[in-house]
């Protein structure tokens, strides 16, 4: 096996996490960083163009995994998409960017003991990725790396959703991430010019000219090298066969909520019983790694357009070309939308302590993997519960680096979670049933009219189901004794070690995930480069 040259820091995962601490930390022109990712380039304009988000769920760019087999969903095997390919998730998602709940990261600090992420504390690092194209106040800011944007060309269908949602008694909100969370209206969608802004493109593309950056694609890390407590290195897959690169000051671990905990069991470092099982050298028995899994489950209701309201016919051959020139000339049409643009925060249990549905409009059907197309043009309505008190693990199969890990969400292992789910979807039936959509809406075809009782709801959530993409948690930071990560990221017994992305969170916070695990880059950047923490300007101001 080869050894290659030495870096400062070796990034571990290109994705979301990855990129942002690849351009912050390289900002730095006296360290060497080398970011390694498994998956390939984004060079393909499917990746750029907002409405490319219908092919990401279908295979394209992830590593085709499952969960395993979900005892509390009568057994169901659950498709989950999780990305390969620089930028990672911010490459394939559907490019809604929220932040969450104040109350989300004030949790973080008093609940898991995590000091100084609180939301006072995190608002800052939300604000410096941010190019806002609207605001500019408490909650946001222009100038940063990520473009901020609303749809370009809401249809008709969406506006007449968010008069249905403040008939059915949910009140209009234009800015999900400022004061109030609560309400229905567009999305802040992580786009710019009608472009997905990816952590790829944001971050990491305008630092590659930098010498003190190299980056590698295609680079699957094996294992991190570990010698008497301390991380040293990394073992490394790629076309030039294994070798292995050693980092003088940390490496940094990247590869998301399921290849974070993956990745650490494989180099030694978890739960001893599993790793033993799976036949691999313990290096440091920390019980946490793995555990705490946290993830969004979706339902969904589907009814029939009086009309074509929405994106479905655009795969007509005609349509097709006529869109893509659309795009191409004025970058308006069906290919500059994100497919999911307009939705909000609800409540499933009145007495919440913030909005714990999140709703999505999909304009048409069978946008992501598994979900019904309808022979009409039809309407989308997901309901996902937000703080599910379920929890579920990751944990090795083999030792075998190419195996697949054993994903199991746990979905729906507290009764509580199922409850919640149920009533956000008997919310989405009711929105799409009001006065506003009637002109849109012929009639509700899944679940169907029919089906009323929790019983056929549950019957058929259990064969509908499908993950929103949030995996949370698998390496917590915290105080307690499960916490893999102390509050600045570092792994708990092995110096020179940090763990930075969606597994770090404590909880999922009651949103899509991008928007905050980039915030946990730009904190952790912070924390590596020994900087103050950014400042906090009063919300009152
Ligand atoms: C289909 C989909 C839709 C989503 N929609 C939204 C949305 O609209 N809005 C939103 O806010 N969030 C959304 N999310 C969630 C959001 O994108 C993720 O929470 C976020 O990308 C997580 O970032 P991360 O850095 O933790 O992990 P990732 O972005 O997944 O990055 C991990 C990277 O590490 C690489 N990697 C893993 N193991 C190794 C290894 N051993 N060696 C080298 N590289 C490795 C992977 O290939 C990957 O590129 C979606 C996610 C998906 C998958």
């Amino acid at each position: 096996m080869a050894t290659s040259k030495s870096y400062d820091y070796i990034i571990v995962g290109g994705g979301s996490a990855g990129c942002v601490l690849a351009n912050r930390l390289s900002a730095d022109p006296s360290v060497r960083v080398l970011l390694l990712e498994a998956g390939g380039s984004d060079w393909h304009p499917l990746f750029r163009m907002p409405a490319g988000f219908a092919k990401m769920t279908k295979g394209v760019a992830s590593w085709g995994w499952s969960t395993v087999p979900q005892k509390h969903l009568n057994g169901r095997v659950v498709w989950y998409t999780q990305a390969k390919i620089v930028g990672g998730g911010s490459t394939i998602n559907a490019q809604l960017y929220t932040r969450g709940n104040a109350k989300d990261y004030d949790a973080w600090a008093s609940d898991a003991g995590c000091a100084g992420w609180s939301y006072k504390d995190v608002l800052p690092y939300f604000k410096r990725s941010e190019d806002n194209q609207r605001y500019v106040n408490a909650y946001h800011s222009y100038g940063g790396p990520l473009g901020v944007s609303y749809p370009v060309n809401p249809l008709p269908i969406s506006h007449a959703f968010i008069r249905a949602a403040q008939e059915a008694g949910i009140p209009f909100n234009d800015d999900f991430n400022g004061a109030v969370q609560d309400g229905i209206g567009h999305y802040q969608l992580s786009t710019r010019n009608a472009e997905r802004s990816s952590a790829a493109s944001a971050f990491l593309k305008p630092a590659m000219a930098r010498k003190n950056l190299t980056v590698r694609l295609n680079a699957q890390t094996l294992r991190l090298e570990i010698e008497r407590g301390r991380a040293t290195g990394v073992v490394v897959a790629s076309g030039d066969g294994l070798e292995t690169i050693k980092a003088d000051r940390e490496v940094i671990v990247t590869c998301g909520a399921i290849g974070s905990p993956r990745l650490l069991q494989l180099s030694g470092v978890g739960p001893a019983d599993v790793l033993k099982s799976a036949g691999v050298e313990v290096k440091h028995d920390l019980p946490g790694v793995g555990s705490n899994l946290q993830d969004h489950l979706d339902l969904y209701a589907i009814s029939e357009c009086t009309g074509d309201y929405t994106y479905d016919r655009v795969a007509q051959f005609h349509r097709t070309v006529w869109a893509g020139a659309q795009y191409l000339m004025f970058k308006t049409g069906p290919v500059s939308s994100t497919l999911f643009e307009t939705g909000g925060f609800w409540y499933a249990d009145k007495n919440a302590r913030s909005p714990d549905i999140q709703f999505h409009l999909g304009l048409g059907s069978g946008i992501e993997a598994g979900v019904a197309h309808m022979k009409n043009p039809g309407v989308t309505l997901n309901s996902a519960f937000l703080r599910p008190k379920s929890r579920g693990t990751v944990r090795l199969a083999s030792a075998d680096p190419k195996a697949a890990p054993l994903i199991d969400p746990n979905y729906w292992a507290e009764p509580y979670d199922r409850e919640c789910a149920l009533k956000g979807l008997r919310w989405a039936r009711e929105i799409l049933r009001q006065p506003a959509l009637k002109p849109y809406v012929l009639a509700e075809r899944l679940p169907g009219d029919n089906l009323t009782t929790d019983r056929d709801l549950l019957e058929y959530a259990y064969r509908s189901c499908k993950t929103d993409h949030h995996p949370a948690g698998t390496c917590a930071m915290g105080t307690g004794p499960d916490a893999v990560l102390s509050p600045d990221l570092k792994v708990r017994g092995i110096d020179g070690l940090r763990v930075a992305d969606a597994s770090a969170m404590p909880f999922v916070p009651s949103c899509n995930t991008n928007a905050p695990t980039m915030m946990v880059a730009e904190k952790a950047a912070d924390l590596i480069l020994r900087k103050s923490p950014l400042g906090w300007t009063s919300l009152s101001s």
